[in-house]
């Protein structure tokens, strides 16, 4: 009998298994639909041997130390901030927008106290900031919002700004200064062998089983336990009883090509052109040496796997009515981004997940945290110089083949 069957083996998943086992000595099966653990931050080295995210970029950065605390015991870090270029009007200038950008833009050499001046006199006064587009315009007017972010958003969303919540476009800053980092949180790093990795660290307990390609509905009537930690799509779990929560997808397309440097900037975005909205190189973010380089053009979609919550205040009313079904549904925990309906960052959703376990065990997480710290062996370690990763790795999960898998006479995908 296993104390907890956990539904999805991305963060919410792994973080909670990890703490159930390591903390308070459960039994856990953790079971992914997917071939993978580490759920959408899942990487992996492709044929050529280059660390790649299958599901598109995933830097980390947190203001929280706790989290980022948390995470250090199973992982080292690449010191890494990540920066963004935009390709508009035939240049490439800094993402977000700061006062490099600008200049390069219009061939202007402002003062960053003269920007603040541009600004405010292209500034449009919007009287309550509702949707992304008043969010933009009340802050650097039009043009620049044309130039930057209309089009981006509608190929993003396939709705335009005016139809979107004000925080899509909030999430982006603008800057007087030449700060050209894309975040400004306290804690920005990679994980040194990657994500992978650090989630095998994570499920390796004698405690936790893990089960890959196997949707818990196949499991759930067969195989005994006491409570449920779901961390997959809300309304799937109600069978759609108030109707399907829209999401926003993405196609992926990876690519390795024969030069060691393909392009400028770790992403750059393209608002205008193309039907992708951004190429990422991925050797920047992992700081891998390689005399070949990949890269991933992100092609947004309405139909495939549920990416992005659409934020509009009529898909909030909907996730309303699902969240009372999960609030009233005892023994079953809905935690993560899917299960919340909600955009987080990996972050939020560890911050989420220990928060999770603190209630589970009855105290706050504060204090759940500080008894993890108390117990922590090794301070976290930072390297800031790039280095060769070892060829392949192998990436294996562990105690996947359990006795409740075979019990289901288990599939050879089980692995
Ligand atoms: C393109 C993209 C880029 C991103 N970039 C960043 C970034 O740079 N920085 C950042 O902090 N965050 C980023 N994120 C967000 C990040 O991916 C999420 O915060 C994080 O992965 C959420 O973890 P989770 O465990 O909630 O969900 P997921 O990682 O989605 O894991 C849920 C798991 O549940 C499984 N599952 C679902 N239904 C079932 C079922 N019926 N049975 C069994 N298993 C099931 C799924 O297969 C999945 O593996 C990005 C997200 C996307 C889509």
């Amino acid at each position: 009998m296993f104390d907890y069957l956990i539904v999805g083996a991305g963060f919410a998943g792994s973080v909670l298994a990890e703490r159930l086992a390591n903390g308070s000595n459960k039994r856990v099966l953790i079971c992914d639909k997917r071939s993978h653990i580490g759920g959408n931050a899942y990487d992996e080295y492709n044929e050529h041997g280059i660390l790649i995210h299958r599901y598109g970029p995933h830097i980390f950065h947190t203001n929280s130390r706790d989290v980022f605390e948390y995470l250090s015991r199973f992982t080292d870090w690449r010191s890494y901030e990540h920066r963004v270029q935009a390709s508009v009007d035939g240049q490439l200038v800094p993402m977000p927008i700061n006062l490099d950008t600008i200049n390069q833009l219009y061939g202007l050499k402002l003062t960053s106290f003269e920007l603040e001046q541009f600004f405010a006199n292209v500034a449009e006064p919007v009287e309550k900031l509702r949707t992304s587009e008043d969010v933009v315009v009340s802050k650097i007017g039009r043009e620049l919002y044309e130039k930057f972010f209309r089009n981006y958003t509608r190929k993003q969303w396939d709705l335009d700004p005016s139809e979107l919540d004000a925080s899509v476009t909030s999430r982006v800053p603008t800057r007087t200064n030449r700060d050209n980092r894309y975040f400004t949180d306290s804690y920005q790093a990679m994980p040194l062998h990657g994500f992978t990795r650090m989630f095998e660290r994570l499920l390796d307990h004698p405690n936790i089983s893990v089960m890959l390609n196997t949707d818990y509905r196949d499991i759930e009537a067969v195989i005994p336990y006491k409570q449920m930690i779901y961390t997959g799509p809300v309304d799937s779990y109600f069978d759609y009883r108030y109707g399907k929560l829209p999401y926003r997808s993405l196609e992926f397309k990876h690519e390795t090509h024969n030069v060691e440097v393909y392009q400028p900037a770790p992403v750059v975005n393209f608002p205008n052109e193309h039907l992708y909205t951004r190429i990422t190189e991925f050797k920047y973010l992992t700081g891998q040496e390689h005399a070949k380089t990949s890269i991933v053009y992100e092609y947004p979609r309405a139909e495939g796997d549920p990416y992005y919550p659409i934020p509009r205040p009529e898909n909030a009313e909907v996730y309303k009515k699902y969240k009372a079904l999960a609030d009233a549904t005892q023994d079953v925990q809905f935690v993560g981004r899917l299960a919340t309906y909600r955009y987080y960052n990996m972050d939020q959703v560890v911050a989420q997940a220990l928060t999770t376990y603190a209630k589970i065990i009855g105290t706050k997480r504060q204090e759940a945290t500080a008894a993890i710290a108390a117990s922590a062996t090794k301070m976290p370690t930072i390297v800031t110089k790039t280095y060769s990763l070892p060829s392949p790795m192998t990436i294996s999960t562990n105690g996947a083949a359990t006795a409740a898998a075979r019990a289901k006479g288990a599939s050879s995908e089980a692995a």
